[in-house]
């Protein structure tokens, strides 16, 4: 292998940037060159390929997004532009590619080693953590750290105006951020897409809550939740909550934003130096992963066909500590 390509691709999380530097370092080190491709898979379509030198990933380690850009391609999905994609790929001779995104960019990844043979390793980059084959995502502590450091401080006021609080945190339909950032932040309500919530259950629960003359309450609600998220779930419940003064926070995009945290700096480090070693060793169609603290290979579909399970354990501690 002489030649790799390295993409970020669907939503962006903090620490792809520490993986794009450290799947670069890895192969240049290997005497193996190395074309960043920008915008994701519609940069592999449109050509946008630029050279990675080792000063191109210089300073990179600690900033959020991605310099590759990343992007959401409808072309790809069609055959024809996985055709254009491939080709532009062998003119630039490349051998191989590292895939750093969720389960759609590994669905694509697929896609080219099913019909054209190219091989495929893929670094789990996304803050959903809803990937199976890594105890966590790239970008999933950071965000987590992101919410936590807004929700105390809505906590704060939630508290001097004795109000109720609904805050929405990203997650689609996975629930690990809401899990462990309603954990961290001693929410008393945590409303997730894997356990089934109902409006009159929430009201319910609530009622519970203020019967012990609690004066300010914080729900932390999953954006897949059931109950359709914070902003619908509040229009719902307003008029039985009206004395306590419901207010909504949706977190939105700040938590796919800022620094990586060092837990996410070291696992892309590790994981974006590990694909490279993966292609080298002569795999391919997987995903490299973190478990238990040992690098895993894991078969690329595994990673989206096999649904990663929540920590239920944390679900029942955080209903005994609200
Ligand atoms: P995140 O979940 O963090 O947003 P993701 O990688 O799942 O990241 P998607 O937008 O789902 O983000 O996927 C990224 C891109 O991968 C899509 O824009 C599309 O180009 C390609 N893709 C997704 N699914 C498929 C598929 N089934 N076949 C071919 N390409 C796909």
């Amino acid at each position: 292998m002489k030649r790799i390509a390295v993409f970020t691709s669907g939503g962006d999380s903090p620490g792809m940037n520490a993986a794009v530097r450290a799947a670069v370092r890895t192969a240049l080190s290997n005497d193996i060159t190395v074309a960043g491709i920008r915008y994701g898979y519609q940069g592999m379509i449109d050509n946008d390929f630029v050279e990675m030198e080792d000063h191109s990933v210089s300073n990179i380690i600690q900033r959020g997004g991605t310099i590759l850009k990343s992007a959401r391609s409808k072309d790809f999905r069609e055959y024809e532009g996985r055709k254009k994609a491939i080709e532009n790929l062998k003119a630039d001779n490349i051998d191989a590619i590292v895939a750093i995104g969720g389960d759609g960019t590994f669905r694509g990844a697929t896609e080219l080693y099913q019909e054209f043979g190219l091989p495929v390793v893929g670094v789990p980059g996304t803050i959903d953590n809803d990937l199976s084959g890594t105890d966590e995502t790239i970008g999933y502590d950071t965000a987590m750290n992101t919410a936590i450091d807004a929700i105390d401080k809505i906590r704060d006021t939630a508290d001097a105006h004795e109000r109720l609080f609904l805050v929405e945190v990203m997650g689609r339909e996975a629930g690990f951020i809401a899990l462990e950032t309603g954990i961290a932040t001693g929410a008393e309500l945590i409303l997730l897409p894997e356990a089934v919530s109902r409006v009159d259950d929430v009201r319910e629960s609530l009622n519970e809550v203020f019967k012990v003359q609690r004066r300010s309450s914080l729900v932390i609600v999953a954006e897949g939740d059931e109950t359709g998220g914070a902003i619908k779930l509040a229009e719902n419940l307003k008029d039985d909550f009206e004395k306590y003064e419901m207010r909504v926070s949706v977190l939105g995009h700040i938590q796919r934003g800022g620094a990586p945290t060092s837990r996410d700096r070291v696992l892309a480090s590790r994981l974006g130096s590990a694909a490279v070693q993966a292609l080298v060793d002569g795999h391919s169609s997987i995903m490299v992963g973190v478990v238990n603290n040992k690098l895993k290979l894991t078969p690329m579909k595994n990673t989206w066909s096999k649904k990663k399970s929540l920590n239920y354990e944390l679900l029942e501690l955080a209903k005994v500590l609200s």
